[in-house]
């Protein structure tokens, strides 16, 4: 009786070990959703930043190793933007699973192209953008080809369930591009539109759809706006003619008023993740409030 019932405990075990699900954390919501799309019950998914705040300067605490601790797969957005805080956690969390050099870490921004990518990488002057614009996720353009990156790599992490992810992944693709379609007709009168924006947040999404940046309020990516530099940029618009004043939801909105106040030009302020405001509730959602404030 005894063998027996250690032999069902053994193949029970064994079953739960090899149903049990992976682990995936990931540094920003944007990303998350993505993967849940993609995984749907399969795997559990959290991300490590919230989406309210600012990218580049998320605090490091003890909560957020213990997600990492337990982690199979990690999934960064890179090209800097976790520079000011993630490695110092993942060390923290001695989780070899999740070690750069590992299989289980994936860099998303060395599947994309980069614009504003600096001769040489330095960080003189406050430069929070020393690999070129981090901010790659908010062209539409580029979700299927993270989705694609992340299917591969939970492919090859998770054999058994490959299948499953390719075909859900292909049912995102497919929602994401009827859902472009309507986006582009909606955002076709954005076209040669003059903005400024605080920070060289929405650059991606400024050219995918022809916008024209004439400059940001601040004089350098995470560098403060300053009087002489915001009296430049009213001048700048007012002999070149502004649309809009891009604002995002961490930064003082400031500036952004002064500007608007200035030039009677409309400050809109644009959620550039998942969560960065409470409508804001998956990848879909975030693309569908960006049109809407940007075309109602
Ligand atoms: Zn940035």
């Amino acid at each position: 009786m005894r063998i027996l019932i250690s032999i069902i405990l053994t193949i029970f075990i064994g079953f739960n070990i090899a149903k049990a699900d992976i682990k995936v954390v990931t540094t920003y919501p944007y990303i998350a959703s993505i993967v849940k799309e993609i995984v749907k019950n399969k795997a559990t998914v959290e991300s490590l930043a919230e989406g309210n705040l600012d990218p580049h300067f998320i605090v490091p605490k003890p909560s957020l190793v213990v997600k990492l601790r337990n982690a199979d797969l990690i999934i960064i957005n890179g090209a800097g933007l976790e520079i000011g805080w993630l490695l110092p956690l993942i060390n923290q969390a001695s989780n070899p699973k999740i070690n750069p050099s590992s299989s289980g870490f994936l860099d998303l921004s060395q599947f994309v192209n980069l614009i504003q990518k600096p001769e040489t990488v330095s960080r003189s002057m406050g430069d929070v953008h020393p690999e070129g614009n981090p901010h790659f996720h908010l062209d539409p353009y580029n979700i299927p080809v993270i989705a694609d990156v992340i299917t591969n790599k939970l492919c090859r992490l998770d054999v058994s369930n490959c299948k499953f992810y390719e075909s859900n992944n292909t049912d995102f693709k497919e929602r994401w591009k009827k859902k472009l379609k309507e986006w582009n007709e909606k955002l076709s009168i954005l076209k040669g539109k003059k903005v400024v924006g605080y920070h060289k947040l929405f650059d991606y999404f400024i050219e995918r759809y022809n916008l024209n940046l004439i400059g940001t309020l601040e004089p350098l990516p995470g560098i403060p706006p300053n009087a002489k530099h915001t009296e430049n940029l009213i001048n700048i618009a007012k002999s070149q003619g502004l649309d809009y004043i891009f604002q995002d939801v961490y930064h003082s909105q400031k500036p952004a008023k002064f500007l608007a106040e200035k030039t009677g030009v409309r400050m809109i302020i644009l959620p550039h993740d998942v969560g960065s405001i409470p409508e804001v509730k998956d990848i879909f959602g975030l693309f569908d409030e960006i049109v809407r404030r940007l075309t109602q």
